[in-house]
């Protein structure tokens, strides 16, 4: 379905991010992917996705901290691969503390990486996909981008920043052959959550599995995480004809999380 396009995926070297550029390239995308990594890990990926799809695969070791990294990344990527038609704002971080003593540059950290980071690819990617008339930007928000949670402000705040500037998006694309859309996934066991589950262990002193399922338990009414599997499929429907009116939405994919 994809064949002759090329997708974007931001902080792909891992979890979600990882899932998407598998199911994009299963497609016949050819795939630019990010993020961090051990430089040996991050070139076996890089072959493994080429040969097992054959596809061309390239890497970018942007920091999406950085405003110029993240408008490079999308040179980076059309210069190698000729082109992006689609772009997947994935890379994300999560810091953890109450408001009043939230560290400031962690603030700043979490905003530049979850929000301006996704506005700046945005902004360097649109310009050709407006001249092709297509494009598919598909925006990794969260639960996050709908409801809040205690002690996780900055990521909040950034998560629903994102599921705003995806409507934006969304309507000064919506004559035109591009869209504009949001997943919104509840607990995906990734690093990310990981890592959480491991301070859920240590504060309330469980085993690892006792904690999982508390977890699971205080959010996500399926007691299941959503798996990157999952995501990545519905990355490749957003990504196709059937999915052209499809725009401006946040997707929550989140086992009933957002339904309570
Ligand atoms: P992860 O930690 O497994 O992967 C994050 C990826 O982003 C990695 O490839 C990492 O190298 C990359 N990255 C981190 N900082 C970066 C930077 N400055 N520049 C470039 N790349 C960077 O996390 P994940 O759980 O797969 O999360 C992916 C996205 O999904 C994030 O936006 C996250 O907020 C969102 N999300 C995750 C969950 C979950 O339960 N895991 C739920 C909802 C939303």
């Amino acid at each position: 379905m994809l064949k002759g396009k090329v997708a974007v995926v931001t902080g792909s070297t891992s979890g979600i991010g990882l899932g998407i550029a598998r199911a994009l390239a299963a497609q016949g995308a050819d795939i630019m992917i990010n993020g961090f990594g051990e430089p040996a890990a991050i070139e076996n990926l890089r072959q493994e996705i080429a040969t097992t799809h054959g596809v061309g695969v390239a890497f970018s070791g942007a920091d999406l901290s950085k405003p110029a990294d993240a408008t490079e990344l999308i040179e980076h990527a059309t210069r190698e691969l000729g082109r992006v038609d689609v772009l997947v704002n994935n890379a994300g971080v999560q810091y953890v503390s109450p408001v009043h003593e939230f560290p400031v540059e962690r603030w700043h950290a979490v905003i530049a990486i979850n929000l301006t980071a996704v506005f700046l690819t945005t902004r360097a990617a649109l310009p050709q996909m407006f001249e092709r008339d297509w494009g598919r930007i598909i925006n990794i928000a969260s639960v996050h981008g709908l409801v809040a949670s205690v002690d996780k402000s900055a990521y909040v705040a950034s998560k629903h920043g994102v599921v705003g500037l995806t409507k934006t998006v969304a309507l000064e694309t919506a004559t035109t052959g591009i869209t504009c859309n949001a997943i919104c996934p509840g607990w995906v066991l990734t690093p990310l959550v990981q890592k959480q589950i491991d301070a859920l262990a240590a504060r309330e002193k469980l085993d690892p599995e006792e904690a999982k399922v508390k977890l699971l338990g205080e959010k996500q009414p399926s007691l299941e995480f959503t798996t990157p599997e999952q995501l990545g499929a519905l990355a490749v429907f957003l990504c196709s004809d059937a999915a052209a009116q499809l725009n401006g939405v946040p997707l929550p994919v989140d086992g009933g999380w957002t339904a309570r």
